[in-house]
């Protein structure tokens, strides 16, 4: 069985670790589309797909999990999420001049700040900076940092697949023995830290772990898929467009016959003709009085 485009969870028999591997293919084509990013920034979008797969599957919570990059690098913006369901999109905004710069320069100086937004509830934000030659430092920086939780994070791409494997430490239990709980994190955290982008990339998730883990008692779960999807829609287009107010939205409209709204992450276009147009604000006036 192929393990492309599914997420597997696994843990250790004696309960104190668990693990997550993801590998994606025919999803991230499908977010790589038609955008033609430099080698470099289609890697380094692949790997924030696959750790948004990974973080999303560690919240205890329904929700989507999102980290954005900014920098004044070659890579200006990174977008990459991952919903409840493992639905990924992500999009990169690219400075001219980013094609022959190398994936441990593109973010250079910049931050990255990742979003979670629960199915319900508030949303939480934690800004960790790109200070590390890669992503993945990066993210176990943020996972020591907001949930004290010892983390490995191991991810690679190599422009057409891209994968990850998480490894973390579970919170111990009250009265538990602390000192074996960090000996036996040390030993399989080190283990984890070992893996390589190859076998990461290609290798079937079953012998990869068996390499990774051969003394020990793995459970593997089953296999979740993972796939490409987007959540825009006309409503959030029209909320835009209400959002930058009906004299903009008018004056463009004047200008170009037509207003349009490109969604960057799925290349879907919302088109509002003069009609569509005075809906949308007919709609705005009646906001807070009666709806019939
Ligand atoms: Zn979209």
């Amino acid at each position: 069985m192929s393990d492309a485009d599914t997420l597997r969870r696994f843990h250790f028999e004696d309960g104190r670790v668990r693990g997550l591997i993801v590998r994606i293919e025919r999803s991230l084509a499908e977010v790589l589309g038609q955008h033609h990013y430099p080698d470099a920034v289609a890697r380094l979008l692949g790997e924030a797909l696959a750790a948004t797969v990974l973080m999303g599957a560690t919240l205890k919570f329904s929700g989507t999990l999102g980290l954005q990059a900014k920098s004044s690098g070659p890579v200006a913006l990174l977008f990459a999420e991952s919903s409840e369901t493992f639905r990924i999109r992500g999009y990169a905004r690219v400075q001219p001049g980013a094609a022959g710069v190398e994936l441990d320069t593109l973010l250079q100086g910049g931050t990255l700040a990742i979003t979670i937004t629960p199915a319900q509830g508030e949303r939480y934000q934690g800004i960790v900076p790109l200070d590390a030659a890669a992503l993945a430092p990066c993210l176990e920086h943020y996972f020591a940092q907001s949930e004290q939780l010892p983390t490995v994070l191991r991810l690679a791409c190599d422009g057409q697949r891209a994968a990850g494997l998480l490894l973390q430490a579970l919170p111990l239990a009250p009265g538990a023995d602390a000192a074996g709980a960090k000996a036996r994190w040390e030993h399989l955290g080190a283990l984890a830290a070992t893996t390589r982008a190859a076998e990461l990339l290609d290798d079937p998730f079953e012998t990869l772990l068996f390499h990774l883990f051969h003394e020990e008692a793995v459970r593997l779960h089953e296999p979740a898929p993972v796939a490409f999807g987007c959540s825009c829609s006309r409503e959030r287009a029209s909320a835009t467009l209400r959002s930058i107010g009906e004299q903009e939205t008018r004056a463009v409209f004047r200008e170009q016959g037509l207003v349009r709204i490109h969604c960057e992450l799925c290349q879907q276009e919302y088109l509002f003709d003069g009609p569509a147009v005075d809906r949308l604000f007919e709609t705005r006036a009646e906001d807070g009085g009666t709806f019939h």
